[in-house]
């Protein structure tokens, strides 16, 4: 679900690290991460910032440690439970711009631990994409960032993938056949995905370089959780670094009976658990922390407070008009986390959130490292 970075017992342990050696371990959806050569702004900021989790102020202290970046709110495919493919398609198709990312990186990179980079659109249909990673990792931030995988790569673009120093990829592979495969990443080709895979493993190596760690991600769902074990090797062959299995991720508002239709057979892969035989879903105490800790930047250059705010009733300005800070520190954000601690189940957004009632902490539920681990 969320980056594990404000958890005191967590935290504590690693002080020594993060002020001396300026370095900090994590984990985000199973996978390891260190940061190195963390700056002094960064390092105080984790710590300030990180007094939100108690207080949950109206006013955050600090700056936000986490961004999530939209390169693209458009896709190629059309995913049945994607809100790309539903609930996002009244915004205006945007493309964000280099100039707007830049402007927000210099605004709050200073500050920024991590950077996820996507959001409801498919990251690759950016021609910027590469540029914005290398100018993210110049102020020392992890980035990572997610594909369909069905843009086609050339050799080209994958050196200036490999070149962007880009820190993971997540690759989505969520069957081993054609068949299956396209029952959910409809109009994708599972060629074009393997190719791009083995044409990045292999620039990767050439120029023997340690990233982009590829992570072959397969969403379990009904009709292709048989197909694991065949795609787990599939992995194997095609030498990627980790396979991860992450639960399905199915918000009410995209239509009734989701769960009934896509949630798998397995206990273990499911996201939820239900109510007897039914597919009511058991409640679960969930604390969110995302409006103290995450700030998104939408392609159309709107700050907002969680991606899933997609229609942005909740913008804290645009990027062009006002810096990310301000924005992080606006009125607006204060009436947001107000509304919020009042309840967040009011809003839209939060209501039908797809981290309530999770029993998965990360949302990923099994990870096998392919390669060794560096
Ligand atoms: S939708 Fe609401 S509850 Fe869910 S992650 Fe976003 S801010 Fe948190």
């Amino acid at each position: 679900m969320s980056i594990v970075i404000f958890k005191m017992k967590d935290v504590l342990p690693k002080i020594f690290n993060l002020l001396i050696k300026r370095q900090f371990d994590f984990e985000f959806e199973l996978l390891p991460y260190r940061a190195q050569e963390i700056g002094f702004r960064k390092a105080a900021n984790f710590f300030v910032a990180g007094l939100n989790q108690y207080l949950q102020p109206e006013r955050p202290f600090g700056y936000p440690v986490i961004a999530q970046v939209e390169p693209v709110n458009y896709c190629n495919l059309q995913c049945p439970l994607c809100l790309t493919s539903s609930m996002t398609k009244s915004r205006k198709p945007a493309l964000l711009s280099f100039d707007k990312f830049q402007k927000f990186i210099d605004d709050c990179g200073d500050y920024l631990l991590h950077l996820i980079l996507w959001d409801w659109g498919e990251p690759f249909l950016n021609p910027d994409l590469c540029r914005m990673i290398a100018y993210a990792k110049s102020k020392g931030i992890i980035v990572h960032t997610s594909t369909n995988g069905n843009v086609p790569l050339d050799d080209a673009q994958a050196e200036a993938l490999v070149d962007s120093g880009l820190d993971s990829l997540v690759v989505a592979v969520d069957g081993a056949t054609q068949k299956t495969y396209e029952q959910y990443r409809q109009g994708g080709r599972l060629d074009v995905v393997l190719s791009n895979i083995r044409k990045i493993i292999r620039i990767r190596e050439s120029k023997r370089s340690g990233v982009p760690v590829i992570n072959m991600r397969f969403v379990v769902m009904r009709h292709n959780e048989s197909e694991i074990p065949l795609a787990r090797e599939l992995a194997k062959n095609l030498g990627v670094d980790y396979f991860t299995l992450k639960t399905v991720d199915m918000n009410p508002q995209t239509g009734v009976e989701l769960d009934e239709i896509y949630a798998p057979e397995e206990v273990h892969y499911r996201r939820y658990e239900y109510d007897g035989n039914s597919f009511e879903r058991k409640q679960k105490r969930f604390v969110c922390m995302r409006p103290w800790k995450r700030i998104t930047l939408e392609a159309s250059g709107e700050v907002i407070p969680c991606e899933y705010d997609y229609l942005n009733r909740y913008s804290l300005g645009n990027i062009a008009e006002r810096s990310a800070l301000d924005a992080w520190k606006s009125a607006k954000g204060k009436d947001f986390r107000k509304a919020f601690n009042l309840g967040h189940n009011d809003f839209y957004l939060c209501r039908d959130c797809t981290y309530k009632n999770s029993v998965v902490g990360d949302c990923v539920v099994e990870r096998q490292v392919m390669r060794n681990e560096k």
